[in-house]
């Protein structure tokens, strides 16, 4: 097949909104899209934080088809890496601080606000005359879009295939009913074999039902999500269309994530030299207050601080480890005010050997990433997670649960062929968490030749993004080759 034009809606796009890895994966897919020859355009929100200096507002007032009648927002354009950016600019529903809320509480309203976001979106590309042969929607913010593209009328752009992405099965969004008729899809759609769910709209089951083809990011969370355990009630509609789903795993920015060539950390270093990681370490432990002790073990973790993750477990465990281990502990993240006040309470009480750092702050996480020696990331659930895999390019052996994406990208260590790129446990509770922390610190102290091993083997994975883009290319064929086939 030859070059295609995607459009990829998203309700984040680094560098211009991000709160998590979803804004890092939509651009990365973006550029390397683009690289490969296709013809890509983003689209997202203009929220008012963006910085709207590098960016152009595009002809008119656009037209917005909604269920109730027009409304008109503008369209802005702008550039990331050479790949067209679009942005849609609607006072009403994007002029806030906020993605997706403030002070911790979603929007109330972000049903209202993701579908008029979709339904701009669509509207984008017959505004600009630009239309697209592939629809790539993320998440249930841009959810709509594979359902419009069935059942609404949109002419030149019913041709398009669509393809929807699970970044994170935990989140459907909900409408109330009046969804349908604010955005004009027929109300058949509210009904169980449909769009409705305990007597609302569950978007992200519509997206579901109507994509040409699903995709999530990994092969175990594409397995994972068909279960109960792990289907948020979805795992049924997702177990039928079993043959339509696949898991690709996301991709690092090796321009951004390379200790060979990060510009925010101390030294640099690579797998034939590690130098510059001492360096790196000595780095952290300034900045951080902690004592600067270049053999002790250390121990990163960078997350938002929400139960997904698992780290209430390390809060609970952290005084016997640090009484019990010769381990120092950073933290950086933010999130549940009552865990980011737990651990603020052990930085107090373990001064210069547990520092924690509330905030979002990209260059302490390079840092971190750089200057640890194991980072953790005992996740209830992670679809991909990409602290795991920076972590391995850096040398940062992954003491992970094995779920979803970790599970797939690290290998546990095996002491008898010495081998491995981190340390895996099944269980979440205390006991388990504890014994593979003080696995990783006996290998760490006494077999440092495998520890030293995994670390040069970690640093070579291949986390590219050629990989990734090329296994989106092909679902988009399969996409296009199956559009409006399936039931
Ligand atoms: P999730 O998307 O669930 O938050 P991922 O591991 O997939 O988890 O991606 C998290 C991304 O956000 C990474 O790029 C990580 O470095 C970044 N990140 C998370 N919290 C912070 C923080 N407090 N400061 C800086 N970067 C952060």
């Amino acid at each position: 097949m030859g070059a295609m034009k995607i459009l990829l809606a998203s309700a984040e796009a680094a560098p211009f909104a991000k709160v998590g890895g979803l804004a890092d994966v939509v651009s990365l897919l973006g550029r390397s899209l683009g690289v490969l020859g296709h013809e890509v355009r983003i689209i997202l929100p203009l929220y008012a934080p963006i910085d709207r200096s590098n960016l152009t507002p595009y002809g008119q007032p656009m037209i917005v088809n909604m269920g109730y009648g027009v409304e008109f927002c503008r369209l802005w354009r702008g550039k990331n890496f050479g790949i067209e950016v679009f942005f849609i600019e609607f006072e009403k529903y994007f002029g806030r601080c906020g993605i997706y809320g403030e002070s911790g509480e979603g929007y109330r309203d972000n049903w209202e606000r993701f579908s008029f976001f979709s339904r701009a979106a669509i509207d984008s590309c017959d505004f600009t005359n630009w239309i697209p042969d592939v629809v790539h929607a993320h998440d249930w913010h841009s959810g709509l879009l594979p359902v419009m593209l069935r059942e609404q009328r949109l002419y030149r752009l019913n041709g398009a295939a669509s393809v929807f992405t699970i970044h994170n099965m935990a989140h459907h969004g909900y409408a109330p009913p009046e969804l349908l008729s604010f955005i004009g899809l027929p109300q058949k759609l509210f009904h169980p074999f449909a769009m409705e769910a305990f007597g609302a709209i569950n978007i992200m089951k519509g997206a579901i039902l109507y994509a040409d083809k699903i995709t999530t990011v990994s092969r175990t969370y594409a397995d994972e999500i068909k279960t109960r355990a792990h289907g948020c009630g979805l795992d049924g509609l997702l177990t039928y269309r079993a043959a339509d789903l696949i898991g690709i795993c996301n991709a690092v920015d090796g321009d951004i994530w390379s200790p060979k060539n990060d510009p925010m950390i101390g030294a640099n270093f690579s797998h034939k030299n590690l130098a510059g990681k001492k360096k790196c370490k000595a780095a952290l432990q300034e900045k951080m207050g902690l004592s600067t002790d270049g053999d002790i073990l250390l121990i990163g973790v960078i997350s938002r601080l929400v139960e997904q993750k698992g780290l209430d477990v390390v809060c609970d465990i952290l005084p016997n480890l640090l009484n019990d281990l010769r381990i120092q502990f950073v933290l950086l993240g933010a999130g549940d005010p009552i865990l980011e006040g737990r651990f603020m309470a052990h930085a107090s009480n373990y001064a210069g050997r547990i520092a924690v750092k509330i905030g979002y702050d990209d260059t302490l996480a390079h840092m971190i990433e750089a200057g640890a020696d194991c980072f953790l990331m005992p996740s209830r659930y992670e679809p991909c997670g990409l602290n795991q895999m920076y972590s391995m390019l850096y040398g940062t052996l992954p003491i992970v649960r094995g779920t979803g994406g970790l599970c797939d990208s690290v290998e546990n260590y095996d002491e008898h062929t010495s081998s491995g790129s981190g340390f895996v446990f099944h269980q979440l509770d205390r006991e388990a968490l504890y014994n593979t922390i003080r696995w990783a610190c006996s290998t760490y102290y006494e077999r440092r030749q495998d520890f030293m091993a995994m670390q040069k083997y970690a640093m070579q994975k291949d986390f590219s993004m050629d990989k990734m883009a090329n296994a989106y290319l092909k679902a988009y064929e399969y996409a296009i080759d199956s559009h409006g086939k399936h039931a």
